[in-house]
């Protein structure tokens, strides 16, 4: 039994290090051959056409939004409950973020709040939605692209909880977050207690090759080394016939959201394990749902669902505090996912108040994030199990 138990953590296996040490030693620091690997592996992994490595998740936000030209004045939809981040890249673009409220049986961003929303403003008042698939359960985006289509919106999908998650369509097929068959971008992190773990690091993740190309400049600066693009001439260039191969043009402002070679290599590493992972997190929620099944005391997600990737498994209960307190009395670090984004005094400053999103505030009084990463150990999450219970019955 280890002394401390969290909600989550990374498993840095010796052929991790190895992969790293290795990269190491070679002629690349920062984006080189491993860069590239990692984004051919992950893009197929997932089921997309393109995928960009950035240094992290709210990067590949931050850009996605500059991408798709999210501009002062501009609106855009996105849930409460979820790392603030998914709602920050609006705002370093100018933006203005409009939250919907939560589906109180899935925890995610429920459509028909956001069609209320839509509805409720001439068309062209909103840009874009970005919905989260909360907790690793996938968000069923062909409704969100209908009614996308319908508004003239894009869609960033947050799926930084669910790589391998999926939702079942319309036709009966499994539509894997992050496919870019719904979403025009899809985003992904890397931080330790998520999925993949390669220090810091993000991924975007597409099939649109005009986005891809532009988020590959919005990367290194808005740099482009392509010379049909350039718009200086070869002889202010410095060429003669033909632009010297030093040249370079930064056309747009862009930034450094690189990541580096020997993270990529930690990635392409933990990509690998990804599936086993995801199955023994399928597992332990199986046998939370079982162990909690009929107690009253405990709420919230009611069976195993089918797609759930379960980066959390969450709990609604009563006495969220006593139980928290209880918990880390006995070493286990429950948290809670998520304080509402928009009553974070940042958000509050826009005219965010308790009482605007009911359900939302209602789920963050209630919810707890039970432990739950792929090296739980059996006698781990026993103990986990006996100690809720246990509080309960005192
Ligand atoms: C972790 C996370 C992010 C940000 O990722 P970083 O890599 O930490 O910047 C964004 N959205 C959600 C939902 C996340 O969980």
């Amino acid at each position: 039994m280890s002394f401390k138990i969290p909600y989550g953590k990374q498993f840095i296996s010796q052929e991790d290090i190895n992969a790293v040490v290795e990269t190491l030693q070679s002629d690349f620091l920062t984006q080189g051959p491993k860069i590239a690997e990692f984004e051919k592996a992950f893009a197929e992994y997932i089921g997309c056409n393109y995928a960009i490595a950035v240094s992290n998740g709210t990067a590949a936000l931050h850009l996605c939004a500059m991408a798709l030209d999210v501009k002062e004045g501009q609106k855009v939809i996105t849930t409460p409950i979820t790392f603030a981040a998914s709602a920050n890249c609006v705002r370093y673009c100018g933006g203005e973020v409009v939250f919907g409220d939560i589906d109180t049986e899935t925890y995610l961003l429920d459509i028909n709040s956001v069609k209320k929303l839509l509805e409720a403003s001439p068309k062209g008042t909103y840009q874009g939605i970005i919905p989260v698939d909360f907790a690793g359960r996938a968000v069923n985006l062909e409704e969100y692209k209908k009614l996308a289509d319908e508004y003239n919106l894009w869609i960033i999908e947050d799926a930084c909880h669910a790589p391998g998650g999926y939702f079942i369509d319309s036709k009966n097929k499994k539509q894997h977050c992050g496919n870019g068959n719904f979403a025009d971008l899809a985003i992904f992190s890397f931080h330790p207690v998520k999925h993949i773990a390669s220090g810091e690091g993000g991924m975007i993740t597409t099939n649109d090759e005009k986005l891809y190309k532009k988020l590959l400049t919005l990367r290194t600066h808005g740099i482009t080394k392509e010379e049909k693009h350039y718009s200086n001439s070869i002889e202010f260039a410095g060429g003669k016939d033909s632009y010297p191969f030093w040249y370079m043009e930064m056309q747009e402002l862009g930034y450094n959201y690189r990541l580096t070679d020997f993270q990529a290599a930690l990635g392409i590493s933990q990509l690998k394990r990804a599936d086993e992972g995801l199955k023994k997190r399928r597992e332990i929620a199986a046998k939370y749902q079982q162990a909690f099944s009929g107690k009253n005391y405990i709420k919230g997600q009611s069976g195993v669902v089918e797609g759930h990737a379960y980066h959390l498994y969450i709990i609604e209960t009563d006495d969220r505090l006593g139980l928290y307190n209880y918990l880390r009395s006995k070493h286990i670090f429950a948290q809670i996912h998520y304080i509402p984004c928009h009553l974070m005094p940042y958000y509050k400053q826009f005219g965010w108040k308790e009482g605007d999103r009911e359900k939302s505030e209602n789920y963050y009084k209630h919810c707890l994030s039970l432990p739950m990463f792929p090296t739980l150990t059996n006698e781990e999450q026993d103990y986990v199990i006996k100690s809720v219970n246990e509080f309960f019955s005192k």
